[in-house]
């Protein structure tokens, strides 16, 4: 990567060339991405950056039958889901945490809807268990993320240091991972402010 040279090698083996390269990755799946003509101490705050591993499990019901016993469909569990959150009429949303996902990952497959369905009729009584559907998203082992929001554990940082969320040209950052806590804000402030400071440098 050199200032009006830069070249990517995509998977399929094409090499495209460029003056400047945005990178939109997350901090998870760009670590296996090769990278040179970047500073050893750019790569080493990127590389220094984690995510949080959690999954998410969505429920989709006739109605919200929890309410018939008075209860709102939030709360925070001691089961492998961490909290459960009403998204829609009749569809609870629940999160697996990183502490719970490695016995998420345990249950056979058979077992695993079942499983998670028994942890919301726990919570909110035996209708639980006979969704009209439902659906498990394993973001945390999923190639292209590697997780669900940025993850600061004490000492990450000042360990990232002042280079996060900033830019080498022709090599720029963008994405919720560089912003200050992740999630849709940060994906899209970093990508707005990546292209105006791109434009800049022309
Ligand atoms: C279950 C869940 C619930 C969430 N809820 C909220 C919420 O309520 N509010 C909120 O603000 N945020 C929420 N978030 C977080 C928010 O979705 C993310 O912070 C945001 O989508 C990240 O955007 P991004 O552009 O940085 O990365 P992404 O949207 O992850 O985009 C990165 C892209 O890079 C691609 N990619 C990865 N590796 C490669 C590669 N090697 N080559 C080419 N492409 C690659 C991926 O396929 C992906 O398309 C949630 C996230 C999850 C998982």
């Amino acid at each position: 990567m050199r200032p009006g040279r830069c070249a990517v090698r995509v998977a399929g083996g094409e090499t495209l060339t460029a003056s400047a390269v945005v990178s939109a990755l997350p901090v998870g799946p760009l670590r296996a991405v090769t990278v040179s003509g970047v500073s050893d101490e750019r790569l080493a705050s990127l590389h220094r950056q984690r995510q949080a591993v959690a999954a998410k499990f969505t429920a989709a019901y006739d109605k919200p039958f929890w309410r018939d016993s008075g209860l709102n469909g939030l709360s925070e569990c001691e089961g492998v889901l961490g909290s459960t959150w009403p998204q829609n009429e009749g569809v609870l949303s629940a999160l697996v945490p990183p502490e719970r996902y490695g016995v998420l990952l345990g249950m056979p497959d058979a077992l695993r809807t079942r499983e998670l369905l028994a942890d919301i009729a726990r919570l909110y009584g035996e209708e639980a268990r006979t969704p009209l559907g439902s659906h498990v998203r394993m973001w945390g082992t999923d190639p292209w993320t590697q997780g669900y929001v940025t993850q600061w554990a004490p000492g990450d940082v000042t360990a990232v240091g002042p280079r996060h969320g900033t830019h080498e040209p022709p090599f720029y950052v963008c994405g919720s991972d560089q912003w200050v806590a992740g999630y849709m804000e940060g994906a899209v402030r970093t990508g707005r402010a990546a292209a105006k400071e791109a434009l800049r440098h022309g």
